[in-house]
């Protein structure tokens, strides 16, 4: 399997040499050259297999550069009990006939991003060790992302991890996870200002070339196309939980943000799993929601602050490789839409005939406000007694408002509610359960270094700390 860019102006690559980058070097996304197709008889024989088994089979389409017996050892040493809490990593709990959650929150840090993330810590330390090298990940967090990359890189060789977040901002919660790792290739730097100057040092720092190359900095962002790819294996883990046979049709409701998860249902349903739906749930960020509703994509210069802020987006990174599909694959197309909102503006397919296919490709979408997510809460814990988190409220909320008869419905719960503690409080008056490793990490002593929101100080930093 090659790998192209969404613009058109890369040279094929394989999945180890797009697996440490980011963007495309021509400033598009990477993507496979085809989505690899399963036949009747494949699928057929996909529906009795673990968790393993299904990731195994599905990844090894797209990572087909990695030896075969090196990919199991890779995918078995991921997905086990021990990291995910039951040998089903994603187990589906039935609400009633009809209506499924999909728990995709117990990793490490109880929310999705662990799903992919512990599977590309173990392929950076493969394909690190294989070309004897290192990389020094620079990242900047608000919360679930930069937990999710410390707790899959802690400990792992040739990788250093420095994670810049906003001092003080975090919750209580959220800060404790991070700063009680003591792994010592595992970087805390809690920056004095808020989310925005992180991200700006994580640009200059990545925006000095000659820095970037000589200290090996890396980053494992959400459009890192290996994360996209280990996501699809749980559309197929749920498809098979909740149907008797193939020939039946499943829709997915998904919290998105960057686009990255349901982008994975999109190609799950390009590999022929039989999805009817795929649901694009967002929070008052509706970036997203507008386009599938209208066919205006309009990055909004502002992001608002929710109570499901791992969703609080202006722009969805992720969109590019969708929009590439729904234009046919042309990435001269892409170019010319991307023109516009790289320059800060918009762009209106309504008018195209590429706006019909959104449909064909089973597309739909909804948004969520704040008494939105208090409301689900309450109706999901006082008719089914089960607790929600306010990412998996949005997507449940939007999944109900597009529910069909007879078509099940598969809700992803992105993140366990004892993430957001001060939110459940609101919505139900008491504290959500705490899983029984996690109840007092507040207290654990904390490794973390405060720094000025200052660009040559995070460097001075990297370079006392990579030798
Ligand atoms: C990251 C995240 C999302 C959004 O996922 P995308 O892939 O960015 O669309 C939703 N919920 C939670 C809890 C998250 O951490």
């Amino acid at each position: 399997m090659k790998y192209l860019s969404t613009r058109g102006g890369m040279q094929p690559k394989t999945f180890t040499e797009i697996l440490l980058g980011g963007l495309a070097t021509d400033g598009g996304l990477t993507i496979s050259e085809a989505y690899p197709r399963f036949s009747k008889e494949e699928l057929a024989a996909m529906r009795d297999m673990s968790y393993r088994e299904l990731a195994f089979e599905v990844i090894r389409r797209f990572a087909d550069d990695i030896p075969a017996a090196d990919l199991r050892a890779i995918v078995d040493k991921t997905y086990t009990a021990e990291i995910f809490r039951s040998d089903e990593i994603t187990p589906v709990k039935t609400l009633e006939p009809g209506l499924h959650l999909l728990g995709l929150s117990y990793g490490p840090t109880l929310a999705f991003k662990d799903v992919a993330m512990q599977l590309l810590g173990n392929l950076f330390e493969y394909v690190l060790a294989k070309e004897n090298s290192e990389i020094n990940i620079l990242g900047a967090t608000s919360g679930d992302t930069g937990s999710a990359a410390e707790y899959a890189m802690r400990g792992k060789r040739g990788i250093k991890v420095f994670m810049l977040s906003p001092q003080g901002k975090m919750s209580p919660f959220q800060t404790a996870q991070m700063f009680s790792l003591q792994d010592p290739n595992i970087f805390n730097i809690a920056v004095k200002g808020v989310f925005d100057d992180c991200q700006d040092i994580v640009k200059a720092v990545s925006n000095d070339l000659d820095f970037k190359a000589k200290h090996k900095i890396g980053a494992v962002n959400s459009i890192n196309w290996a994360r996209v790819t280990a996501q699809v294996v749980y559309y197929f883990k749920a498809y098979f939980a909740v149907t008797q046979s193939n020939d039946e049709e499943v829709s997915f409701s998904v919290p998105s943000g960057n686009f990255g998860n349901v982008c994975a249902g999109h190609i799950a349903r390009q590999m022929g799993l039989p999805i009817k739906k795929l649901i694009v749930a967002t929070n008052e960020n509706d970036v997203l929601d507008e386009f599938f509703r209208t066919g205006v994509y309009r990055p909004r210069p502002q992001t608002e602050h929710t109570s499901s802020p791992s969703m609080d987006i202006s722009k969805a990174s992720n969109f590019e490789r969708f929009v590439y599909d729904l234009v046919g694959r042309d990435p001269a197309v892409v170019n010319e839409l991307w023109k516009e909102v790289d320059a800060g503006g918009s762009f209106d397919l309504s008018k195209t005939p590429y706006f019909a296919r959104v449909r064909e490709f089973g597309f739909e979408s909804g948004s969520s406000s704040h008494a939105n997510r208090l409301e689900t809460i309450r109706h999901m814990h006082q008719k089914y007694g089960v607790m929600i988190d306010t990412h998996t409220a949005d997507g449940v909320k939007v999944g109900l408002e597009h529910r069909e008869a007879n078509v099940p419905m598969v809700c992803l719960e992105t993140a366990l509610p004892a993430k957001f503690e001060e939110t459940i409080r609101e919505a139900l008056g008491c504290e959500p359960e705490r899983p029984a490793d996690m109840v007092g990490i507040e207290n654990l002593p904390q490794r973390f270094e405060v720094m000025a929101a200052d660009a040559e100080a995070v460097k001075r930093f990297i370079v006392q700390h990579t030798g």
